[in-house]
């Protein structure tokens, strides 16, 4: 393995902030672990990356970063209603998705289009549009960087929440995902949940759609409202959106009648923190080369030369203004390093 020194961030990550990291090296064969851990000092810190498309580097990184590039994509199993399929840490997600479009295996037609590599996919549960990874999610496997084994996880050891799991939590840096197992189905299972893919399938009359039409319909909503990272630069959603109590629901909701929240288990309403954003004035504020993205308040972009410290100075003014309009602490949905 190829082990490089003081190598640029830049393009490693999709906000494109410029950092460096001391140490760099690429994992594309999982045999390959052990001998990559036990090269390394016992202290030096490492970071795992996959695409970089949720991530904010605020400062050069001084220790190593794994690049995970596990290739493989392979249907392990199958019955009359589903197929598993074991893909590498290091798939393209939309390549999977694209797969699975191919195949006609149901699942993850609405996760279409999000950027980064399967191996991530976890790590916050990546949802979209009415779907979950956790609803397709069978078991991955990983290497546990403490205890120097490989270790497989089941859908219930994940811990699995809203952008949120065990990786992100007590196992965060620590356990590495060589590869992810999901079960799809076979047969037809169109998530019609969310209100703009229902009412375009009503638009172009279509009555039972396809799997690629599901997906194509849900790429052509994403392009339309998502800054392209390969021009502008961004990580998607800078931050959750926020859980309430109901009480603090319903006395927004009589100040403010387009609020709209959506009831969860525990009778807390999730409400949209683009929403917070624009009532507090600030989509489309600029400040030198960070904004708030003027088509998607929630989203945070580079124009440019903005570094890290400076998109994360805005989403702190972001957030003392949320706190102070509407009482309502915002979280971080990326990664900040
Ligand atoms: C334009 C845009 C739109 C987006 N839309 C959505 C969306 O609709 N829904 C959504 O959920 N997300 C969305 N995202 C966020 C992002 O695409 C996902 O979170 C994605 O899963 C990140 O994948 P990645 O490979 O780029 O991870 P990275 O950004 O490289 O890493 C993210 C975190 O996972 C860890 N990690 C990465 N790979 C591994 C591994 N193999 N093992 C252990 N840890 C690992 C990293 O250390 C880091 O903490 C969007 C991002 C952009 C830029």
């Amino acid at each position: 393995m190829q082990m490089l020194e003081n190598i640029s961030l830049k393009k490693y990550n999709t906000f494109g902030i410029n950092v460096n990291a001391k140490y760099f090296t690429e994992l594309s064969d999982e045999r390959k672990i052990t001998e990559l851990i036990s090269s390394q000092k016992d202290n030096t810190d490492r970071f795992i990356l996959g695409g970089g498309s949720n991530i904010l580097f605020t400062q050069d990184f001084n220790g190593l970063v794994i690049k995970i590039s596990l290739p493989g994509i392979e249907m392990i199993d199958e019955n009359e209603n589903f197929v598993f399929i074991k893909v590498g840490a290091g798939v393209n997600w939309h390549k999977l998705v694209e797969y699975t479009i191919k195949n006609n295996y149901w699942g993850i037609e609405n996760l279409s289009l999000i950027p980064g590599t399967v191996g991530a996919a976890p790590i916050q549960n990546i949802g979209a549009y009415g779907q979950e990874l956790k609803n397709v999610f069978y078991e991955l496997k990983g290497f546990d960087l403490q205890k120097n084994e490989f270790r497989i996880f089941n859908k219930t050891e994940c811990s699995f929440g809203y952008r949120d799991s065990i990786f992100k939590n007590e196992l965060k840096n620590k356990f590495l995902i060589t590869s992810v197992t999901l079960k799809l189905s076979k047969k037809e299972n169109p998530i019609l949940t969310y209100q703009p893919v229902k009412e375009e399938i009503d638009n172009q009359k279509i009555k039972t759609p396809s799997i690629s039409q599901i997906s194509e319909i849900i790429c052509n909503i994403r392009k339309s409202k998502l800054p392209d990272p390969k021009k502008t630069g961004n990580a998607g959603s800078f931050f959750k959106n926020p859980e309430i109590s109901e009480e603090k629901y319903l006395n927004l909701k009589n100040e403010f009648d387009d609020l709209k929240g959506f009831k969860d288990d525990f009778n807390n309403y999730k409400i949209s923190a683009g929403w917070l954003i624009e009532k507090c004035g600030l989509k489309g504020k600029r400040i030198g080369d960070v904004a708030s993205f003027e088509k998607q308040a929630l989203v945070l972009v580079n124009y440019g030369k903005a570094t890290g410290k400076d998109v994360l100075e805005f989403a702190e003014s972001i957030k003392g203004s949320v706190m102070d309009k509407f009482g309502i602490k915002m979280k971080e949905e990326i990664n900040i390093v």
